[in-house]
C-alpha cells in the first residue's frame, strides 16, 4: 500500500511540512494586534487599514486550554473527521502566548483540564482517494 500524499486543508494556516508545526498569523506593526488566520489588514477597528503595517508571524506552538467540549455526533457536511465510523472527539479553545484564543481539535478526550498546557501538532482531518488532508490540532503535554 502506498502512503497517500499529505496536504494541509488550506495553504498558509500553519507551517507545512514541519517537525515543529506553528500556526501562521499576522501582526500589526503599529498597534501589535495579532490575527489568526493571517489577515491583509489590521483587525483593530481603531487602527489604520494599511497593508504595509501587517507582517506575517508564527505563533508559539504552546497554549493553555481555556475551555473544551466533546463532539458526540458526526458534524454535518461538508465537515468531516476521520477515522470512520464516527468517534467522539474533543474540541478546545486554546489561549496562545500571543493572546489569541484559537479553536482546534484536541488529540485526546481524556484527562482534559482547563488551564492545562497544550502543544500544537497536526493530524488527519479526512482523506479522499489520493490525499490525506491535514489540519492543526492541540496535544496535551
Ligand atoms: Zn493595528
Amino acid at each position: 500500500m502506498t502512503a497517500k500524499k499529505q496536504v494541509p486543508i488550506i495553504e498558509g494556516l500553519f507551517t507545512w511540512p514541519s517537525d515543529k508545526p506553528q500556526l501562521i498569523a499576522s501582526r500589526c506593526k503599529k498597534c501589535g494586534t495579532v490575527t489568526f488566520p493571517k489577515a491583509a489588514f489590521c483587525a483593530n477597528p481603531s487602527c489604520e487599514k494599511v497593508r504595509e503595517n501587517v507582517e506575517q508571524i508564527k505563533l508559539s506552538n504552546k497554549g493553555k486550554l481555556w475551555t473544551w467540549t466533546v463532539q458526540q455526533y458526526a458534524p454535518p457536511a461538508p465537515f468531516r473527521k476521520e477515522p470512520l465510523p464516527f468517534q467522539p472527539y474533543a474540541i478546545g479553545m486554546v489561549d496562545t502566548e500571543e493572546g489569541l484564543r484559537v479553536l482546534g481539535i484536541l488529540t485526546s478526550n481524556d484527562n482534559l483540564k482547563i488551564g492545562m498546557t497544550l502543544e500544537m501538532t497536526t493530524g488527519k482531518l479526512y482523506e479522499d482517494a489520493e490525499k490525506e488532508y491535514i489540519t492543526w490540532m492541540w496535544k496535551p503535554v
